[in-house]
């Protein structure tokens, strides 16, 4: 168990100085397994036999004395949204449940030449659209702090894992928070870099012009090198950026005395629990005493970030999940009379609620007579809100708000009333519809023991700069020491 406490770093020396071996850490991440995840239901399926081979060679590298990548050996879990080849990739959705990846997505490749032991498939709201992790087809996933209250979605399973010693580390995908809230109600760090830096070859699409995948972790330092193991140009993603990408650990431990922050006003004021609010307002005395300069300012057009990303994203949705028509691949109903009803009805039986709400959604709003009227407002708007953030970014470098403004709430509290789950995203869904990169760190406990996190949001490309920023609030906070006691 202690050993499955340390962070990658300290992992690494114990590997390198022979106190343990990969596949030892793989066999103590499984027996955790065995022991927590009836309670948690973190993982969809997992990758024993790819793991231990992983290990393996791991092991073999370090008895050579040969060199090794950062993070090998460490334990991982892959989001099951995100193709691994050989593996089940789900989606959480019946329509998928017997879907084998025939291929890697560049993440996964990239997971493999950094030689880190993927050891399962996590659990996430069905095609990653939901806020609670209560939307999966197979089975809800429980907050490690507390297993009657929600992990927070999409990539809840990937952020129950990690926060429940699972695995060291994860991947997940954000489209409008998914990364960032399950981070945050679980306790860890969750981050989405900035769009088009993570390649999207091979994430089941859900809003290809939002969607980006990006690490977890317990500490800033294994998110930041889990970020850099998989960042970088990618061909087969046609929104890939070309551009280098630093190394984040040249950077990460310098101070950042004068850098100006800047609290948002409209993300502190009314709806924001008491404890968050005052955990915001601790982060930026932090800030201050770190040197920083603090200021409040205002994204005036960001109360409507959640209509447009309602639009967007469901638009984008429908059009993407088209592919699933029980022809090609994937779930198809039993002997139907003709082609159509063999489409309506696969699709019928093979999406849920949620999913099928988004498609119909999106297809509405797409249709030739509402296009105008939604689409392509909801596409100016979304316009005029990164005109917002490039604006406050000439003044200040780094923003401060709450990842969200409430904990972890009870499961089943919010399913009845699908406007108020939506709500929870109103601190994370800017950073997509602005494609800016964001963290959430931990920053306090509310009164139930319950974790907040604080989050941090830079102009794009200034990934490095952000992770910096969280790396120096981190080293002036116990709170990402404080883990789950399950
Ligand atoms: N909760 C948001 C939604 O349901 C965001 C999901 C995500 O980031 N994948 O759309």
């Amino acid at each position: 168990m202690e050993l499955l406490k340390k962070t990658a770093a300290e992992i690494r020396k114990a590997l390198l100085n022979k106190e343990v071996s990969a596949l030892e850490l793989v066999e103590a991440e499984y027996k955790r397994i065995d022991e927590v995840e009836n309670k948690i239901g973190a993982f969809n399926s997992f990758t024993k036999q790819e793991a231990i081979n992983t290990a393996k060679e791991v092991d073999k590298k370090i008895a050579n004395n040969e060199a090794l990548p950062p993070l090998a050996g460490i334990p991982l879990a892959l989001k099951d949204n995100i193709n691994y080849k050989g593996s089940k990739t789900t989606a959480s959705s019946k329509i998928l449940e017997n879907f084998v990846s025939p291929y890697d997505a560049t993440v996964s490749l990239k997971l493999k030449e950094n030689l880190i032991p993927v050891i399962g498939k996590t659990n996430l709201d069905e095609f990653a659209m939901g806020s609670s992790n209560e939307n999966s087809a197979f089975k809800k996933v429980h907050n490690p702090h507390n297993i009657n209250k929600v992990p927070g979605g999409s990539s809840g399973g990937s952020a129950a894992s990690v926060a429940s010693l699972e695995s060291y580390l994860a991947l997940g995908s954000d489209t409008g928070g998914s990364i960032r809230l399950p981070a945050s109600f679980c306790g860890i760090t969750g981050f989405k870099p900035t769009y088009g830096r993570v390649s999207r070859y091979g994430l089941i699409a859900f809003a290809s012009s939002l969607d980006q995948i990006g690490p977890f972790g317990r500490c800033i330092e294994d998110v930041a090198n889990l970020y850099y193991a998989i960042a970088g140009h990618d061909p087969k993603d046609s929104t890939s950026l070309n551009l280098k990408v630093e190394n984040p650990n040249l950077t990460l431990k310098n101070d950042i005395k004068g850098l100006k922050v800047g609290i948002i006003k409209e993300l502190l004021s009314e709806g924001v629990d008491e404890d968050v609010k005052l955990a915001v307002m601790n982060a930026a005395k932090v800030y201050e005493e770190l040197g920083c300069t603090v200021k409040e300012v205002s994204l005036p057009l960001l109360k409507y970030s959640i209509g447009i990303y309602y639009i967007v994203a469901t638009a984008e949705a429908s059009s993407n999940l088209a592919r699933f028509d029980g022809v090609k691949y994937g779930y198809r109903t039993k002997d139907p009379s003709n082609l159509m009803e063999m489409y309506t009805k696969t699709r019928q039986e093979g999406f849920g609620d949620e999913v099928k709400r988004r498609i119909m959604l999106g297809t509405y709003a797409l249709s030739s007579g509402y296009y105008d009227a939604y689409y392509k407002k909801a596409q100016q708007m979304r316009r005029l809100v990164k005109n917002d953030f490039d604006r406050v970014f000439k003044e200040v470098d780094l923003l401060i708000s709450p990842t969200c403004p409430n904990t972890a709430f009870d499961i089943g509290s919010r399913n009845d009333d699908p406007i108020k789950m939506y709500l929870t995203d109103i601190g994370t869904i800017c950073a997509n519809l602005a494609g800016c990169p964001a963290i959430s760190i931990p920053a306090g406990f509310d009164k139930e023991g319950m974790p907040i996190g604080l989050q941090l949001m830079s102009n794009v490309m200034k990934d490095n700069l952000l992770l910096q920023c969280a790396y120096n609030f981190e080293s002036q906070s116990e709170f990402h020491k404080k883990l789950a006691n399950i």
